[in-house]
Formats: C-alpha cells, sequence, structure tokens
C-alpha cells in the first residue's frame, strides 16, 4: 500500500531547526496520525508522503514559507495585565486565546510580564523558522467512511468520540 488521498498515515518523525537543533519527536510526543489530502498537515510534507510505503524513511526541509511562515512584528503586542481578568499569576510561556480585530481567534505565548504589562506573541512558535522532518512511515490504512465524512481519524491518536 502506498500513501495516497483517504489514507490514514502514522509517521515517526524528528523534526529539526537548521541548526540541528532538535525541536519535536515522535519519541517524546508520540507518531504523528493523520488523513492524506485532508490538508492536516503542511502541504509541502503532504507531497513528499505521497507515493510513499511503509517503513519508507524520508528527510524533507521547508523554508519558513513552505511551513508556519515568516515571522511578523506586528503580532507581537503589548498589553494591560487588566487584559487577563482573573488570571492570577502571569508568566512567560504561557498561553492565551484571543480575537483578532476580525473576531477570528489567535494563540498567543506570553513572552515578557511586568508589574503592569503582558507583551504577547501571535507568531507561530514556528514562525520564521527552517524546518527540516525526518520521517519513517509506522502505518497505512485505509480511512473509514466514518472518518471521511467527520474529515479526521478516529482511534488511536485520533477522535474518541
Ligand atoms: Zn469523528
Amino acid at each position: 500500500m502506498k500513501i495516497a488521498d483517504k489514507n490514514v498515515v502514522t509517521l515517526e518523525f524528528e523534526l529539526f531547526d537548521r541548526d540541528g537543533q532538535l525541536i519535536d519527536s515522535s519519541q517524546s510526543n508520540g507518531p504523528l496520525v493523520y488523513l492524506h489530502g485532508a490538508e492536516q498537515l503542511l502541504q509541502g510534507l503532504e507531497n513528499a508522503l505521497a507515493g510513499q510505503g511503509l517503513g519508507e524513511e524520508l528527510s524533507v526541509e521547508l523554508a519558513p514559507e513552505q511551513a508556519f511562515g515568516q515571522r511578523e512584528e506586528g503580532l507581537v503586542d503589548r498589553v494591560s495585565r487588566e487584559n487577563f481578568p482573573g488570571v492570577e499569576h502571569i508568566e512567560a510561556g504561557m498561553r492565551f486565546q484571543t480575537e483578532m480585530e476580525d473576531g477570528s481567534p489567535m494563540l498567543v505565548t506570553v513572552t515578557e510580564v511586568d508589574e503592569e504589562w503582558v507583551t504577547v506573541d501571535g507568531n507561530h512558535e514556528l514562525a520564521g523558522r527552517h524546518l527540516r522532518f525526518e520521517l519513517k512511515v509506522a502505518d497505512i490504512r485505509a480511512a473509514t467512511p466514518e472518518e471521511l465524512a467527520h474529515g479526521h481519524i478516529h482511534g488511536e491518536g485520533g477522535h474518541s468520540h
């Protein structure tokens, strides 16, 4: 079986930045399970994986434009602590869901805190970074009709409803 649309694929992976620093891996966070062709992975990864077979290993490098985009300094904001009602303790690294001006949700990460102000960054944590994925195809199976109807996978690594 080769990876194609409507397959559920399990990947073992290691993710490195340009300097060879390990950012994430299946060893620490478990394998990545996704529905191929459903835009759940970065397009560059899906393209590289299409047609690969079980046990295949591949290395995929993505520039920021192909991954999570360039950093936008406009997404860094300094806001008053009063914007965090009911949050007793705020520290760097915490994440909050907020709203963009158009009302769409945005996840921000706190990068700095002082007595009065909180600096938040709405960039994806991997924005602006060159990424190198070392992938191994650990499993390929056909998606069930139910999974296709839902557009996501069920069972291990997926929804459990
Ligand atoms: Zn479902």
